[in-house]
């Protein structure tokens, strides 16, 4: 069966998050954004143990639904178009702080159960170590390497898959928080580490050129901090619906069941590219070499984003691929292509007002940006949004990259690029290289 699974998330007893992340919400918004599984997020907080012992049931093997009377009180609230059972699945995120070869590591893992069991005897194990009550996603002075050993501990069914691997600060390979390699931070607990979290900030071509990372298969999630963050990325799947086929696929990365991942582009990402945001310094990795990492403006380092952390740790070229990759679909969510398109905020009313009439005429929204065919698409929205949405698909489009906690913008009607044949049928095909620079804009211009 093919699923779209959204794994990793986070609930309303996060810091700073939306109080909407309860699991009606999320019930409602994975049916509207077009995911089967998502994470519970937030396993280590007692909290939300609470709620997921009130509000889910047990479904398939490992999988939780929410309950039918709660589904079926909100079930008008989903256009009838975008209707699917949704499966909750266990995970949530931990920051790791901790001292290692004399350098403060600052490291983000997701954990996985297949029980509410497995959940309470984790957090019993955590609880001894610090404070997880007071964020959904809690600090631990532990090491990734002891927090591993504890996941395995609590049931061999636990893992754990290192969250967005390459941003700055709070990463296993971060330039200011992390390790240089995946051997470096799990020791000898390494061969357990299957997966990774590429993050909003790399795609998978990027990965593509640390030969040290070829085993792993690379995942994407949303790290959503609101319901109508879901799934902005996602891991694709084509197994039965249960806890230890989802994990077999990703251990095994077979490409019959693991079918890879919906990607933002890079750019996009808030860490892509380097700079300072407060100084309006954004440069390429190049640039950056070249001013000795120093801010003109400033006179401070400025923050290295992820493309020069990739080719710092680079043994290959860009454009040079391993001899195992998945797949990978890079898109743009619907309300910013709706924003450009009618010239409005991706937040605005009218935004809003389209996006679900879409919803309802098509069906849900990765429905619409990976599958729907561009006529219907034009038949619904107009001839700009099928055009938008065919460039999207063909990665046709023009971006300002992320950096220094700025969010990158794409434009998918950028004029400067070629018409799409909306009648030639244009269906999404996997993107397996990376075109040449992409970018449209110098890092003088943005200066
Ligand atoms: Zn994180
Ligand atoms: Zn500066």
């Amino acid at each position: 069966m093919k699923l779209v699974a959204d794994l990793h998330i986070h609930s309303h007893f996060s810091r700073a998050t939306s109080k909407d992340l309860t699991f009606e919400h999320l019930h409602k918004w994975a049916q509207i954004k077009g995911v089967q599984v998502v994470a519970t997020g937030d396993i280590a907080h007692p909290g939300w143990l609470q709620e997921m012992h009130a509000k889910l049931e047990a479904a398939e093997d490992g999988l939780f639904r929410l309950k039918e009377e709660l589904a079926s009180a909100i079930r008008e609230q989903t256009p009838a178009a975008c209707r699917t059972p949704v499966r909750f699945l266990l995970g949530g995120e931990i920051s790791n702080i901790y001292k290692r070869g004399g350098k403060t590591r600052k490291i983000h893992n997701i954990v996985f159960a297949p029980s509410l069991d497995a959940v309470e005897r984790l957090q019993t194990r955590l609880e001894r170590i610090g404070n997880i009550r007071a964020d959904g996603r809690p600090i631990l002075g532990l090491d990734s390497r002891d927090l591993l050993e504890i996941v395995l501990e609590v049931d061999d069914r636990c893992h754990l898959i290192p969250a967005h691997i390459w941003t700055p600060w709070f990463a296993m390979l971060g330039s200011m928080s992390g390790f240089d390699s995946v051997e470096e931070c799990f020791a000898d607990l390494t061969p357990h580490i299957f997966a990774l979290e590429t993050g909003l900030s790399s795609d998978p071509p990027m990965n593509w050129r640390v030969s040290n990372l070829d085993r792993y298969t690379l995942v994407s999630n949303s790290d959503a901090h609101s319901p109508q963050k879901l799934a902005r990325e996602a891991t694709l799947f084509d197994t039965e619906l249960a806890y230890d086929a989802l994990f077999a696929a990703l251990r095994t990365g077979d490409p019959e069941r693991f079918l890879g991942t919906v990607e933002f582009f890079p750019e996009e990402g808030k860490y892509h590219l380097d700079g300072h945001r407060k100084c309006g310094v954004c440069w390429e990795p190049t640039t950056t070499l070249a001013h000795n990492g120093i801010c003109p403006q400033c006179g401070k380092v400025v923050t290295v984003g992820v493309m020069h952390r990739v080719e710092v740790l680079a043994d290959r070229a860009p454009g040079e691929k391993p001899a195992r990759t998945h797949p990978y679909y890079s898109l743009v969510p619907l309300p910013e292509v709706l924003s450009e398109v009618h010239g409005v905020g991706a937040s605005s009313r009218a935004v809003d007002q389209e996006y679900y009439k879409l919803l309802h005429r098509l069906g849900s929204e990765l429905y619409i940006l990976r599958h729907a065919p561009l006529q219907e698409i034009a038949a619904a929205g107009g001839m700009r949004l099928a055009e938008g949405i065919g460039r999207m698909r063909a990665g046709q489009v023009d971006m300002a990259p992320g950096y220094d906690g700025e969010y990158g913008v794409v434009h998918v009607l950028g004029g400067s690029t070629p018409q799409i044949d909306l009648f030639a049928g244009l269906i999404p095909s996997p993107r397996t290289v990376a075109p040449p620079n992409r970018y449209r804009k110098s890092s003088s211009q943005r200066r």
